[in-house]
């Protein structure tokens, strides 16, 4: 139910769990983060309050200074562990607030090339059909384009891949997101709230945007491909 994603310049698991809890208010039952770490894709996920992932941390550490994190509202499968998010498939993590309604017939689709399914969710689809079109060669950014083109539903989106330590792919159809702007980081958060401790400078993705972020600036593309200029709006910094 809440989306952050930091490029950071230090490590990122502490800012992403504060981020989260900024997104506490929307309701949640479970909760998770990703990081790249030396180039590998790691996640922790907990089931309940984020005190619960707080204290994975604890005796689990998760280093690195690329992340992604989640607050989950289930629709498609229980509040579990295996269900929570981010969810993962080879070098893919995504996480993921709306649903997928064409997710029973990606899923068919991927099952049919062999596919292994692990959770009950939509939002593994996304992930899965990611990872498959980085099999058939296409880079990160390709991959999750392609993979865009073919979600039918209300999606807001974050992905964060193993080897690459600068690049999350945000993406918007139905569900808000925002690109903040640091100084040598970036950010990609549901609202102003959550991005509001680390920068007083976001821009509003629009409908069907998506968006390239890497630690020197973001790329945003309109619904049809072209490249769009968002105004980047000052906030209240909230530190
Ligand atoms: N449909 C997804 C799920 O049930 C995302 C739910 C959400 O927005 O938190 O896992």
């Amino acid at each position: 139910c809440g989306i952050i994603g930091v490029l950071g310049s230090h490590e990122v698991a502490p800012t992403l769990v504060e981020a989260l809890k900024r997104l506490e208010y929307r309701g949640y039952d479970s909760a998770g983060i990703a990081t790249v770490n030396a180039g590998a894709l790691d996640r922790r996920r907990a089931v309940g309050k984020l005190v619960n992932l707080s204290d994975l941390l604890v005796h689990q550490p998760l280093a690195g200074k690329a992340g992604i994190g989640h607050t989950r509202w289930a629709t498609h499968g229980e509040p579990t562990v295996t269900n929570a998010h981010p969810h993962q498939a080879g070098r893919v993590a995504v996480v993921h607030n709306g649903i997928i309604e064409n997710y029973r017939e990606l899923r068919a689709e991927l099952a049919s090339h062999g596919v292994p399914f692990t959770t009950e969710t939509d939002t593994e689809t996304v992930a899965l059909l990611t990872e498959h079109y980085m099999k058939q060669g296409l880079g990160p950014v390709d991959a999750v384009f392609k993979t865009l083109d073919r979600l039918e539903g209300a999606f807001a989106l974050a992905f964060l891949f193993d080897g690459e330590d600068d690049l999350i792919i945000g993406a918007r159809k139905g569900s808000p997101l925002a690109i903040g702007y640091g100084d040598g980081e970036m950010y990609v958060g549901s609202d102003a709230i959550a991005l509001s401790p680390l920068t007083d400078r976001i821009s509003y993705l629009e409908e069907g945007d998506r968006a390239v972020v890497t630690r020197e600036g973001v790329q945003i593309y309109d619904a049809r491909g072209n490249l769009a200029n968002r105004a980047v709006k000052q906030i209240a910094l909230d530190n």
